[in-house]
């Protein structure tokens, strides 16, 4: 049975399964449940790393047994908390024992839920007792024995018994670390028997409530060196905490156990996605330096197309018009081209393809009036706005304008594909080129083209 059914909110510390709860979280569930009736005794468990190493160590798997049996488990120690934190899992913080006994304590007096004060040496319970129900008005602690008993025989039974005849609801097992959790777990028939709702393993708590011991000063807290605190005043403790570098050591080692993998899959991923690109891009440059060849011996000069016989149109390829509406730089080149090849009568009909579909963005239009500027007549124009690409400028000469026969005019790096693309498309073709000068950005012009090869290349394979 467990306080909060939900496992999605349970981290698992080494095989502890820790509730990842607050102060308030935890307390509430445990004053909900020591009001309702039905159902056995909800053991609560505060381990810390100590404990936690005690299980690891246990070669017959016991204690994680006992641990593990607890209705709700909070991490009080702050080795837990950086323990989830390195497995990536990490908790909302730590739940120290001593507070969240002292907070049901303050809830109880609230409720009127009856208490019982179990363990320590004679005398503590009392006194715990004592001072609680002082700070804490309306506390009922019905019932107190010390800790120094049998934990397996009569005795044992008798404190069970007097347990029962108490009425608490609520028993507070405070014997040490892990006895007091395997006589909650021996005893929990009994206990539930005994009308026990929650049975909560809590260490020293009564010193602490009776104020023989007092907690260790904040600075330690807050720098998580409680450990410290407690050795420097108990040195016995020493033996015991050896533990502690081991938990740690242990958990880093779980961590980085884990982590690899995470790595591994990542390494994979990112060695693939290499060798994709290595493949890519082999194929790309292979398919570009194919597409290249389309042009050799193709590309002439005007005066070499000046002297073609039967070429039905010079075919200038559109590109950026300026916000004016005059060329750019390139396109201004590629018309003068197609004018002078007009003027050294390669053909008398000069088709400017490009995008003229949009609102106000017209570049035949614009390549129209450049030409008519220098002289070409009117009716040697033929404009087609929906040469939005070279494929389609192309595609239409032939299926819109009945080209079978044409002169290209583009930039060098451009003729490559248009003259590879006539010839996909039965289009007999020689091209000229329009380099008059540097334009700006033509390194990534070039890479983009490299990219529009393979494309074009794609979409015209058989
Ligand atoms: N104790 C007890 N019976 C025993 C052994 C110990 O009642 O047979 C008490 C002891 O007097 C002390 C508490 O258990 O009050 C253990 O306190 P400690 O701070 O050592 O708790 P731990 O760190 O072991 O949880």
């Amino acid at each position: 049975m467990k306080l909060f059914p939900d496992a999605d909110g349970r981290v698992d510390i080494r095989g502890v399964c820790f509730d990842n709860v607050t102060e308030d979280t935890a307390s509430a569930a445990i004053i909900e449940y020591a009001k309702k009736d039905g159902g056995d005794t909800a053991a609560v468990f505060t381990p810390n790393s100590e404990i936690v190493q005690r299980c690891v160590e246990d070669r017959t798997g016991e204690l994680y047994g006992v641990i593990n049996s607890a209705a709700l488990i909070v991490p009080d120690s702050t080795g837990i908390v950086k323990a989830a934190k390195m497995f990536g899992t990490p908790v909302t913080g730590k739940v120290a024992g001593v507070e969240l006994g002292e907070r049901v304590l303050r809830e109880s007096a609230k409720e009127g839920i009856p208490v019982y004060f179990l363990g320590g040496k004679p005398g503590v319970a009392d006194d715990a007792k004592a001072k609680m129900t002082e700070k804490y008005p309306g506390l009922r602690v019905v019932g107190t024995a010390d800790g120094y008993f049998d934990k397996t025989g009569a005795e044992s039974d008798a404190r069970i018994a007097d347990i029962a005849r108490s009425g608490a609801r609520i028993l507070y097992v405070c014997l040490g670390a892990p006895a007091q959790e395997r006589w909650i777990y021996d005893n929990r028939d009994a206990l539930t028997a005994a009308g026990v709702r929650i049975a909560m393993g809590l260490g020293g708590a009564l010193d602490v409530y009776a104020g023989n011991v007092k907690r260790a000063p904040k600075l330690f807290l807050a720098l998580g060196l409680e450990w410290l605190y407690r050795l420097l005043r108990e040195p016995k403790r020493l033996g015991r905490m050896t533990a502690l570098p081991r938990f740690y050591l242990g958990c880093r080692r779980e961590a980085k156990k884990s982590k690899p993998k995470k790595h591994r899959a990542v390494k994979i991923m990112i060695l693939i996605a290499i060798v994709i690109g290595i493949a890519a891009s082999a194929a790309a440059m292979i398919i570009d330096s194919f597409v290249r060849s389309a042009a050799d011996g193709r590309i002439v000069t005007v005066d070499q197309a000046g002297g073609l016989d039967g070429v039905d149109l010079i075919l200038v390829l559109g590109a950026g018009v300026k916000k004016d509406g005059r060329p750019s730089d390139m396109l201004a080149d590629r018309i003068k081209v197609g004018v002078e090849l007009y003027e050294s009568g390669a053909s008398d009909v000069i088709l400017m393809s490009g995008d003229g579909a949009r609102e106000g963005y017209d570049e035949p239009a614009a390549m129209r009036s450049a030409a008519i500027d220098s002289g070409v007549p009117d009716a040697a124009i033929v404009c087609d706005t929906l040469g939005l690409s070279t494929y389609e400028s192309i595609l239409r000469a032939r299926d819109v304008y009945g080209a079978k026969k044409i002169v290209i005019v583009t930039q060098k790096y451009h003729l490559y594909r248009a003259l590879y693309l006539a010839d996909k498309f039965g289009v007999e073709a020689v091209g000229v080129s329009a380099d008059l000068r540097p334009y700006r950005g033509q390194a990534f012009r070039e890479l983009r083209e490299i990219l529009a090869r393979s494309k074009d290349f794609l979409i015209t394979a058989k």
